[in-house]
């Protein structure tokens, strides 16, 4: 395992890994471009007995100001074969260029997900989905491995779920129960369209997108989960129902977003965060921006709701730390 030592890069900021830019040092960082070195450095941590972590492209991700005293992977594994209208892709593909990969073989299913950012192994773990489409649609099955278990990179044990095993639920799946299942790879089936249309399609719905996060923005896309109404106690839900527009219920959930705007959370400001002067629910770093900061942002924006309307709020982000 000597050969793998000399890719580590040592004290690599977690700022240059994550949307938001923020972060301090991983102590070690690795960037993994096949199964096989994904887990050799998965090994390389065991041995070292330093914990471990693998990332995409950290879209939805806010790094502690401390950083990671561990290793931190980054996820390059980007194959991707075609048989007819099954494909097989590895989770570290960019989710944006394998849509545009599917609208050219007129491949249908995902192309309202495009100005989504992240990895297929991202979108996987948090259940990513826009427009009313989420990757489990045409998910078939996921190859992971347990890096809790006994691993070699001879024997190294992936094993394959099928859709229903993994869960899938809105912004989640049991990859978020299962912090040591790593997403390797995914199988795909799709139904067949014309590619003129599924590339208009996404086409549009980037350009709609790019109204809510400007291009260069540094945030997470949204930070709290939607509301799910059926969830909320009975009397919660009565309650809410007293003080807000019902049209704004949509599909059963009602966005988080539209919450903070009654609660004053736009503009809300600490240090260099704030919250963006027209949502509610997306928290900016200006530059420079500290974690902690965040912190104290998310705490203020749940304080005001649940003082307001007994609702828990609950992030979509994911805290690295
Ligand atoms: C501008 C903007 C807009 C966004 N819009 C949307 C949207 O419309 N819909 C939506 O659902 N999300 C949206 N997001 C959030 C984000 O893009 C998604 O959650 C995305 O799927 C994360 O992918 P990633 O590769 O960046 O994951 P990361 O941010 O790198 O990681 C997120 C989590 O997944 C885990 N993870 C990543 N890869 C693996 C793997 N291979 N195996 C195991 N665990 C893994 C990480 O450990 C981490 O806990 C948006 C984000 C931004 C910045």
């Amino acid at each position: 395992m000597a050969h793998i030592n000399k890719k580590f890069i040592k004290n690599y900021s977690l700022h240059k890994l994550t949307s938001m830019q923020i972060g301090g040092p991983a102590k070690y960082f690795f960037v993994a471009k096949t199964e096989k070195k994904l887990i050799e450095a998965m090994l390389w941590a065991k041995d070292k007995k330093i914990k471990c972590k693998i990332i995409g492209e950290g879209s939805n991700i806010v790094a502690s100001d401390k950083g990671y005293h561990g290793l931190i992977i980054q996820n390059s594994i980007k194959h991707i074969q075609t048989t007819n209208n099954k494909v097989n892709v590895g989770s570290g593909k960019n989710l944006l260029k394998f849509i545009f990969k599917l609208n050219s073989l007129g491949l249908t299913g995902m192309e309202k997900m495009a100005g989504i950012p992240g990895t297929i192994g991202g979108a996987i773990y948090g259940c990513a989905g826009a427009y009313g489409q989420e990757i489990k649609d045409c998910l078939l099955r996921v190859k992971v491995v347990d890096a809790s278990a006994q691993l070699s990179t001879s024997n190294p044990k992936a094993m394959w779920l099928t859709r229903n095993r993994c869960e899938f639920d809105y912004r989640n799946s049991i990859f978020k129960k299962n912090l040591n299942w790593v997403i390797l790879g995914a199988e795909f089936k799709f139904k067949k369209e014309n590619p003129k249309k599924l590339k208009k399609i996404s086409s549009d719905i980037i350009k709609l997108r790019e109204q809510k996060y400007q291009p260069g923005l540094l945030c997470p896309g949204s930070f709290f989960k939607n509301i799910i109404l059926k969830d909320l106690p009975a009397k919660t839900r009565i309650d809410l129902f007293k003080k807000i527009d019902k049209g704004k219920i949509k599909y059963g959930k009602l966005a988080s977003g539209y919450l903070l705007d009654l609660v004053g959370a736009k503009g809300v400001k600490t240090g260099k965060i704030k919250v963006a002067d027209y949502h509610g629910n997306l928290i900016l770093n200006q530059g420079g921006g500290k974690a902690s900061d965040v912190a104290k942002i998310a705490k203020i924006l749940k304080n005001k709701v649940r003082k307001e309307f007994g609702i828990e709020l609950e992030e979509e982000v994911q805290y690295l730390k």
